[in-house]
């Protein structure tokens, strides 16, 4: 199983069909509630959204 986050509204189509996406996604394991590991894809916004909150 996996699970993709990404930010709505994004300049760019996310990958989330198995390809790796441009954005280079944070790829994380899940502990599931029946003891199997899910995978959490989180994406990255392309359009410097994160960069301006840090400065
Ligand atoms: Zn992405």
């Amino acid at each position: 199983m996996i699970v993709h986050v990404y930010p709505g509204g994004d300049l760019i189509t996310h990958e989330t069909d198995g390809d790796e996406c441009v954005c280079g996604p944070t790829i994380e394991p899940v502990p599931r509630d029946d003891g199997t590991y899910g995978w959490l894809h989180t994406h990255h916004s392309l359009d410097n959204r994160e960069a301006k909150e840090t400065q």
